[in-house]
C-alpha cells in the first residue's frame, strides 16, 4: 500500500487531470487542498471527494505558519475547513512546524500528515525523474508528496501514470490516507 497525496489544488487546469489518471488506474489519493483554492473551484472539492478521495487541510492561504501567531494559525486552519468541506487532517505548507503550530493543530482536532517521499515534482525535474523518486521510494504505508496545483503540472500528471503503471503491475494498491 503506498499513500499518494496531492497539495495545494484544486487547480482547474490540473486536477481534473489528475483525478482521470487515477481512476483510469482505480486508485486512490488523499488532496491536501488550499482554501482560497477550493474557494475558487467549490466543484472540483465535490468531484474529488465524490470520486472516493481524501481531502486533507492545508491552510486558506498557504503561509508559513510558524511566522504566524497561534490565533493566525487557527483561523487559517478554520477558514479552509470553511471551502474544504472539512478533515480530520492537516499538512502545514512547506512543512514548517514548530511546537505552537503542533500544538495549534491539535487544539483545531486535526491530525498532522507530513510525508515520506518527497518527489520535489513543483521544482519540474522531469516526468521520468519525478516517478523515479516514487518507484524508488516505495515501501510499504508511506506517503508521497505530490502537487496538483500551484504551478504548472503536466509532469507530475505523466509520471503519475507511469508510477501507476509500473507500481501496479507490481502488486502495489493505492489508497487515500485513513481517518482523513
Ligand atoms: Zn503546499
Amino acid at each position: 500500500m503506498l499513500y499518494l497525496t496531492f497539495d495545494d489544488g484544486p487547480d482547474p487546469r490540473w486536477t481534473p487531470s489528475v483525478l482521470a489518471v487515477l481512476a483510469k488506474h482505480k486508485a486512490h489519493a488523499t488532496f491536501f487542498e488550499v482554501g482560497v483554492a477550493a474557494r475558487r473551484s467549490p466543484d472540483l472539492v465535490a468531484s474529488v471527494r465524490k470520486a472516493g478521495h481524501g481531502v486533507g487541510n492545508h491552510s486558506m492561504t498557504h503561509p508559513s505558519l510558524t511566522k504566524l501567531s497561534a490565533a493566525g494559525v487557527a483561523s487559517e486552519i478554520s477558514q479552509a475547513d470553511k471551502f474544504i468541506g472539512g478533515s480530520a487532517c492537516m499538512r502545514p505548507p512547506y512543512g514548517a512546524v514548530n511546537k505552537s503550530v503542533r500544538n495549534q493543530i491539535a487544539a483545531e482536532g486535526k491530525r498532522m500528515v507530513l510525508w515520506d517521499v518527497d518527489t520535489n515534482d513543483w521544482q519540474l525535474p522531469g516526468a521520468d525523474v519525478i516517478a523515479s523518486r516514487v518507484i524508488e521510494g516505495a515501501k510499504p504505508g508511506a506517503i508521497v508528496l505530490m502537487h496538483d496545483g500551484g504551478g504548472k503540472r503536466s509532469q507530475t500528471i505523466a509520471a503519475l501514470d507511469t508510477v501507476l503503471t509500473r507500481l501496479g503491475t507490481a502488486g502495489w494498491r493505492f489508497e487515500r490516507l485513513p481517518n482523513c
